[in-house]
């Protein structure tokens, strides 16, 4: 393989999992523990922001005949399944052959007792299968799982199966991209087989075609985006900003200083 940059640019993301499938890592999903594979990555996605690019993350994998498991939320701020970009992003992904789940946060009803969780989850799930037609198998990833760090984490949890539990868990090497690498980039990691069983979680709004150097300069291109994509929006369908479409345009560039 030809010398690779370390960047969280899709075409790295592409070379990590080459290096991973030529260090001989066998991709799993999280029912598929009874593999005999001596080198496994359980490769996971939690879909916080861009529904929309993760089917630039499914694309890859697919190209390399690698399924992974995409967790969304029912309950984000930041999007909705039922709007028509995220629920065909979704469809997509499905269609590959990659696995739809649930990415489970509870915070909308305010606080909730520990003991309805399953309960809770269980609705959600059902809830997730109604939204987009798909069958959702029984493992959910909690959504900012430090609110109950002490409760989950390299725990079981009665009635949830989750994949922070120990058997993904402990027996796994868990690294996440979500603040940058912290373990040097996972290619390295996958090359020298340090971790012959990997949990790896990453965030598709992270990486980009073209990124930044630095983590904050992405996040504000990402900001940026969905800026912009707001104000198309209320050109398009609000006949006020259709009229006045010059005056917003650089009402909107003014504010931001
Ligand atoms: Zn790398
Ligand atoms: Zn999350």
């Amino acid at each position: 393989m030809p010398d690779k940059t370390c960047s969280f640019s899709l075409d790295h993301y592409r070379e990590i999992l080459q290096t991973a499938k030529e260090s001989g890592y066998e991709f799993l999903l999280f029912d598929e523990l009874l593999s005999t594979a001596e080198q496994c990555c359980l490769l996971r996605h939690d879909i916080d922001y861009t529904p929309e690019k993760a089917t630039e993350f499914g694309k890859i994998e697919a190209d390399l005949g690698i399924r992974s498991t995409y967790f969304f939320q029912i309950v984000a701020w930041t999007y909705n399944i039922r709007e028509r970009a995220s629920y065909q992003a979704i469809r997509e992904l499905s269609d590959m052959g990659h696995q739809i789940a649930l990415h489970f946060d509870v915070t909308w009803r305010g606080a909730s007792q520990w003991e309805e969780l399953p309960n809770l989850c269980t609705k959600e799930r059902e809830l997730l299968s109604h939204l987009t037609g798909l069958d959702i198998p029984d493992i959910v990833s909690f959504h900012n799982p430090g609110t109950y760090a002490n409760k989950v984490i390299d725990k079981e949890v009665a009635g949830i199966h989750h994949t922070y539990e120990p058997r993904y868990f402990s027996a796994y090497k868990y690294l996440s991209d979500s603040q940058g690498w912290y373990e040097g980039c996972v290619c390295k990691l996958f090359e020298s087989g340090k971790y012959p069983r990997i949990q790896l979680l990453t965030h598709p709004y992270i990486w980009w075609d073209d990124p930044h150097s630095d983590f904050i300069e992405n996040m504000s291109a990402l900001i940026n985006m969905r800026r912009d994509q707001l104000t198309e929006y209320m050109i398009e369908h609000h006949p006020v900003c259709t009229k006045n479409q010059d005056q917003l345009r650089s009402f909107v560039k003014s504010d931001l200083k």
